[in-house]
């Protein structure tokens, strides 16, 4: 609590850097990275693993010695296909950017929810978020508002903190309610799963002093289905789990300190949307009929009964990417 509403104090004051504090806690942690989930893929590979290897096994007792053999022999083949097929998978997975797994909020989070934050992506343009240049960027944009003259990039940004600090608020509060207003169907779905756990374990991961330092884009793109737009936050704040199951408020994981971090955030929305003048969902107003945005758990506008977070009307966070470092990620971009 202390973290949380201090924060947000700060923030009143009018320092845009310390307001984020308040909201990190999403995300989970500081730069370095809560080991427990791996990487992104984890889940779906273990899946196809078990049923490819081991069941056809499990299938040739009856027959002779010679049979048994044979079907052994299957399996091992089978097995070692599915495995390549599993490492060629996961390869392709982290084509992108080069990050590490997929992320969704501060290092540590992204890395306990497996990656699960990535893999959304709309449209079937794996490079659409591919890091470029700035001057790529310049040219994206260009096109982006060639067809959207609402469009520009400063007031994207800005609307991109304010979803960074919803996001981080839903997960401080654990709220998944909260994020539905951001983020697409596929991310959410994995951030209120990371959230379910919490509430399930009786705890909470605290996000304190939680800052932007910097928001960035890193890469545009547009083609006849889908913007996307790739922007780099770099953050900070101290990351830890608090034990509520009494009034102690125990930590139990991480501590009080500050550790910078990277995330590329991507953004996407259907090319035939345009800026609404009087802001869309990352202002939090319903982007087809402009009531205040207010949404069921499917992401549906309760009063006009548009999918909002489709990306057919307006921006919507689809996926979230860590970075191996700050470093890394002040290196790589786009000048
Ligand atoms: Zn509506």
């Amino acid at each position: 609590m202390t973290s949380v509403f201090s924060g947000f104090e700060a923030g009143a004051y009018g320092v845009a850097h310390q307001y984020a504090d308040l909201f990190w806690r999403a995300g989970g942690g500081s730069g370095g990275g809560r080991s427990s989930g791996g990487s992104s893929s984890s889940g779906s590979s273990s899946g196809g693993f078990s049923s490819g290897g081991f069941t056809s096994s499990g299938g040739a007792t009856g027959g002779a010695a010679g049979a048994l053999g044979a079907l052994i022999f299957g399996g091992v083949c089978l097995f070692i296909v599915v495995i390549f097929v599993l490492v060629i998978m996961k390869n392709a997975k982290h084509g992108g950017a080069g990050g590490a797994g997929s992320a969704g909020l501060p290092p540590e989070v992204l890395a306990a929810m497996g990656g699960a934050m990535g893999g959304t992506q709309l449209g079937n343009n794996p490079h659409a978020s591919d890091i470029t240049t700035r001057a790529d960027i310049d040219t994206g944009i260009g096109q982006i508002t060639a067809r959207d003259s609402g469009f520009n990039e400063a007031d994207f940004l800005s609307d991109c903190n304010r979803a960074f600090f919803t996001i981080q608020q839903a997960w401080t509060e654990r709220r998944p309610d909260i994020s539905r207003q951001v983020m697409h169907d596929g991310v959410w779905q994995q951030h209120k799963f990371q959230i379910d756990q919490y509430l399930s374990m009786n705890k909470q991961n605290i996000l304190e002093n939680l800052a932007i330092q910097n928001t960035r884009a890193a890469a545009v793109h547009t083609d006849e289905a889908f913007d996307t737009i790739v922007v780099r936050f770099f953050a900070s704040c101290a990351d830890y789990d608090i034990d509520l199951s009494n009034d102690k408020r125990k930590i139990v994981k991480g501590d009080k300190s500050i550790s910078d971090w990277a995330e590329d955030w991507v953004f996407q929305r259907s090319s035939r949307a345009t800026t609404k003048p009087n802001g869309g969902t990352m202002a939090k107003k319903c982007p087809n009929c402009g009531a205040p945005l207010d949404l069921d758990l499917a992401g549906i506008c309760k009063y006009c009964k548009a999918p909002v977070m489709s990306g057919e009307f307006d921006w919507v966070l689809t996926r979230i990417e860590q970075l191996p470092s700050y470093e890394m990620a002040q290196a790589t971009l786009p000048q």
